[in-house]
This record gives structure tokens, C-alpha cells and sequence, in this order.
């Protein structure tokens, strides 16, 4: 099968690749080279119409059958990917800007897992049932579920097949059929899947992807009335609005949002981990995880030589082309997010910050000298409640707070509108446990970073998100249940 035709990205409904209704286009640029890349369809209502029908046709076939005849479909996609991998990787890096090594590793293979693991998931649903004898009554009630329909799963661009496929998988083993967005800024593996799906006769109907802007295209995703559940990975302020979009028609919404994660180093931590761990949170891909760890508190007797190694780790970095197996690090997403990283800094520096290292733009020789890098940057000296502290950046940045004690570094920890993930480096098993409890987090890595087994729950509180992705949690989300209460009368 051949992946390398990148340029022309076209929607998927009813098992056909299709341009926009209306015809219209976005360009899409490889954020690596500022050149264009290709484009992708401008859709609107009108084409969401379309997918809706087309899901609505094959809603019925798919919703009954077996999750194993499922699963066998969605195992078919998997292996389609992983037969393909190094095309899947060179085109995610080509269009997101990251190492190729990262979408290799990471990325894709992850993408292939989520499809897998959800195949195999649904396959170990059970319903509940409970007997209930009361004086006079013997009761048994069965909780059964059923899928809730279409789905509308809504992704964004910092990890963009690896998030698809982790809204449409666990969606499509429940039993739903799917209208899918992924992010405008990424949309060409979306379009690869796609490809695959036609290749292993994946049933038309089942997976729809359609592409274009969030105001357009995402928007009329959430307003469609046969669309009842919209799980959504992206911004805050987006999740917020989709949710006031959402409310007033009682249609279901998972949202899982932004973060500003802490890296916690305590006094009795193994310098050398928590080193490494804090650098890796705060800078892989590019710092566009959610999962980053943006904000380093580190216990002041630690803060130098932690200072200190940090800035050794990134002047080691290998920054520069995204398909060059050495790089560590690729360019940020797009021309307008790097402006919104750099706006950042500069108000940073407005607050007193001191930019320790990088924070700079950098031009690779070569075919790259036109893309979107940036140097990481290290920030020291800002009081807890700059805004440099307390708002998402979503690019290579991190700040360097100090905290004298475990009561205060939780003050710190806490104290922002965000509750996604925190790491927290200690030897002390007790301590690990005590703060773990108190952090207000959706996930608590103890002596590590981003490690995920997909069979637990994954999610944010506070203004991280809303609901739980995750092993069973994102099969309920996509089923609506039903509580049968059966009387048998023993008498007779
Ligand atoms: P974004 O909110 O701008 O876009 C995400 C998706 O929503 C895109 O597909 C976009 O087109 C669509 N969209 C935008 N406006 C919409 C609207 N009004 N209605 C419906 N859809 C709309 O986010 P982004 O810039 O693509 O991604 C970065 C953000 O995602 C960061 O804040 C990051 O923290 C967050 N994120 C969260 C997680 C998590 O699991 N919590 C994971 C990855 C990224």
C-alpha cells in the first residue's frame, strides 16, 4: 500500500474519500519548512449532514454485532497502521513538526494500541446484576447497556493520530458508529487511516472523518441533533464553549482539556531520575503534551544543582529537522502558535522573569531554515502567581519555583485553575503516598513520567476537564444503560 501522497487530504464518509461539498479548501503547511504541505477540505454543516447520514445507515448493522466481529474490524485498522508504520511516523512528523524518533516510538505505535486494546476491552464488558429480596419481593435487576449511537469525537494537534484513535476506538467497540475531527493544523494521518480503512474493508459508514475548522466544522459536529455524545480533546476555552453548546440540548460531553502540570523534586529525591524526568516532561514534543511538566518545584536546598543540570540537559539537545533520526527536538506546530509561545515569553520577562536558557528562535541550515523552532526555554525567578505560572503555554517552556516544605510545595502544586497530571520525585514511599492523595490531579506519576497503562482511568479535574477516558470509563461514556428490574414470584 502506498502512504506517501500526503498533499490532498480529503473527508472519509460512507467509505469514500471525498472532497467538501462546497469545494472549498484550507492550506495546510509542514511547520517544519513554512512551505505548503497540501490541503484539506473546508467542510461545513453541510458535510457533517452528510457523515450523519452515512453513520445513520450503518448505525443498526454495527451496534449488533458481536464485539468480537468488532474487534476483528478494529484489529484490521490496527495492523493496517503497524504494517505501515514508518509512512504513519514520516507523515506525522512532516505534518506536526516532531521527531521523527517521537512518532515512531510514540505516536504510532500508540495509535495501533488504542485500537487494539479497545478491541479486545469490549470483549471483557459485563452488565451488572444484583438479586434484591425484600418482604414480599424477589428482584433481580440487570443493568444492560446499549452503544448511544453516532458518536461525534472531536481531537487536537499535539498528538494528532495517536488522540484520534483514542476518542474513535473505545466509540466504535461500543458499538456507536463515528463522526470524526481531527485537529485542522494535523489532519494527514486522520487521512492515512482512512486510507487504510478503505484498503482492509473496514464497513462503510462506521468511521466518517470529517475536516476542516473548529468554529466551523467542530461546531456544527456538537450542534447536530443526531449526534448524543461529543468526546472532546482539546483547549479549555474550547471545551467551555462546546459545553455551553452542549447543556442546553442534555447531549453527553467528555473533555478532556489543558494542563499546567507541576514536577515536584522533594530534598530526598534521586537527583539523577528527577532530573531526567522533569527535563523530559517539560520538553518533550516540543512541550506540547498536556501531560507537560510546565511548572519545576524544586526543595531549595536542591534548587542550584537541579538549575544546573536542567540547563546542561538542554544545551545538549539536537534541535532541528523533524526526519532526522538524531533530533530530539522538532519545530513547534504552526507559524501563529509560535508567535503565542514567544508573546509568552515576552510576558515573562514583563514579570521579572530570567530566561536562564533559550526562549529563542532558530533557523536550521538547510531545508528547514524557514520553519517554526524555537530554542527551550528555562525560567527562573517568577512569584507562583505570575501568569507565566498559572496559564497553559503549550510550547518548550518551563519555570523553576522553589518551596521550602511538602505543605508548601503542595500549596504550590494546587494552586492553579488546572488539575491534569503532576510527577512527583521522593524515595520516601510514605511521603509518596501522603502528597499523592492531596495533589488535585486526574493522574500522580510517583518517580516517573507519562507512563500509561490504558486500563486505568485518565482524565483532569478543575479546569483540566470533565469525566474519565480510560479502559472501561470510555466504553460507558459511548453506551447509555439500562437497569431492567425483573419480579419473580416464587409462589408460583
Ligand atoms: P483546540 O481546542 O484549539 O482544538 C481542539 C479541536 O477542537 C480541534 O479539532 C479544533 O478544530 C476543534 N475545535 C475548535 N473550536 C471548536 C468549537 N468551537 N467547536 C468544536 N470543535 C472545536 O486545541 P488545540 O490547540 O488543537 O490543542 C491544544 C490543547 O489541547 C491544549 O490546551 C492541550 O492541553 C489540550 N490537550 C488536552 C489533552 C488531554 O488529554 N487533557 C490532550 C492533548 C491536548
Amino acid at each position: 500500500m502506498k502512504l506517501d501522497h500526503l498533499s490532498e487530504v480529503l473527508n472519509f464518509i460512507g467509505g469514500e474519500r471525498i472532497p467538501a461539498i462546497s469545494g472549498k479548501t484550507l492550506s495546510n503547511p509542514e511547520p517544519a519548512t513554512g512551505k505548503l504541505l497540501g490541503t484539506l477540505p473546508a467542510s461545513n454543516a453541510d458535510d457533517v449532514s452528510r457523515a450523519v447520514e452515512a453513520a445513520n445507515e450503518a448505525k443498526a448493522s454495527w451496534g449488533e454485532l458481536s464485539p468480537e466481529v468488532r474487534g476483528f474490524h478494529l484489529e484490521n485498522l490496527a495492523r493496517g497502521i503497524e504494517e505501515n508504520l514508518e509512512a504513519f511516523a514520516r507523515a506525522e512528523s512532516i505534518d506536526n513538526g516532531k521527531p521523527i524518533a517521537v512518532s515512531k516510538s510514540l505516536d504510532i505505535p500508540r495509535a495501533a494500541a488504542n485500537l487494539r486494546f479497545f478491541a479486545g476491552a469490549a470483549r471483557f464488558q459485563h452488565e451488572e446484576a444484583f438479586r434484591t429480596r425484600l418482604p414480599g419481593d424477589d428482584l433481580l435487576n440487570v443493568t444492560v447497556s446499549r452503544p448511544v449511537g453516532i458518536a461525534g469525537c472531536i481531537s487536537p494537534w499535539n498528538l494528532p493520530l495517536y488522540l484520534f484513535t483514542w476518542k474513535i476506538a473505545p466509540a466504535l467497540a461500543a458499538g456507536c458508529t463515528v463522526v470524526g475531527k481531527p485537529s485542522e493544523v494535523t489532519p494527514v494521518t486522520a487521512d492515512l487511516l482512512a486510507r487504510v480503512a478503505i484498503e482492509v474493508g473496514f464497513p462503510p459508514g462506521v468511521l466518517n472523518i470529517v475536516h476542516g475548522t473548529g468554529p466551523e466544522t467542530g461546531s456544527a459536529i456538537v450542534e447536530h441533533p443526531q449526534i448524543p455524545a461529543i468526546s472532546f480533546t482539546g483547549g479549555t476555552a474550547t471545551g467551555a464553549s462546546i459545553a455551553q453548546q452542549a447543556a442546553p440540548i442534555f447531549k453527553k460531553t467528555l473533555l478532556e482539556l489543558g494542563g499546567k502540570n507541576p514536577t515536584i523534586i522533594m530534598e530526598d529525591a534521586e537527583l539523577d531520575a528527577a532530573v531526567e524526568g522533569a527535563f523530559r516532561a517539560a520538553y518533550s514534543n516540543q512541550g506540547q503534551i498536556c501531560l507537560c511538566g510546565s511548572r519545576i518545584l524544586v526543595h531549595e536546598s536542591k534548587m542550584d544543582e537541579v538549575t544546573s543540570r536542567l540547563q546542561k540537559r538542554i544545551n545538549e539537545m539536537v534541535i532541528g529537522d523533524p526526519l532526522e533520526e538524531s533530533t530530539m527536538m522538532g519545530s513547534l506546530v504552526s507559524e501563529s502558535h509560535l508567535e503565542k509561545v514567544e508573546s509568552c515569553l515576552q510576558t515573562a520577562r514583563d514579570e521579572g522573569g530570567e530566561i536562564l536558557v533559550g526562549g529563542e528562535r532558530l533557523s536550521p541550515e538547510g531545508r528547514c531554515s524557514s520553519g517554526y523552532f524555537l530554542t527551550p526555554a528555562l525560567i527562573r525567578g517568577l512569584p507562583h502567581s505570575a501568569e507565566t505560572n498559572q496559564q497553559e503555554i503549550f510550547g518548550p517552556v518551563a519555570t523553576l519555583t522553589p518551596f521550602a516544605n511538602e505543605e508548601e510545595a503542595l500549596h504550590l502544586a494546587n494552586d492553579v485553575r488546572y488539575g491534569l497530571s503532576a510527577s512527583l520525585w521522593t524515595s520516601n514511599v510514605d511521603r509518596a503516598l501522603r502528597m499523592s492523595e492531596k495533589i488535585e490531579a486526574g493522574t500522580v506519576w510517583v518517580n516517573t513520567w507519562m507512563k500509561r497503562d490504558l486500563r486505568t482511568v485518565f482524565g483532569g479535574v478543575k479546569d483540566s476537564g470533565l469525566g474519565r477516558e480510560g479502559g472501561s470509563e470510555s466504553l460507558r461514556f459511548f453506551q447509555e444503560p439500562t437497569n431492567i428490574c425483573l419480579r419473580f414470584n416464587s409462589s408460583r
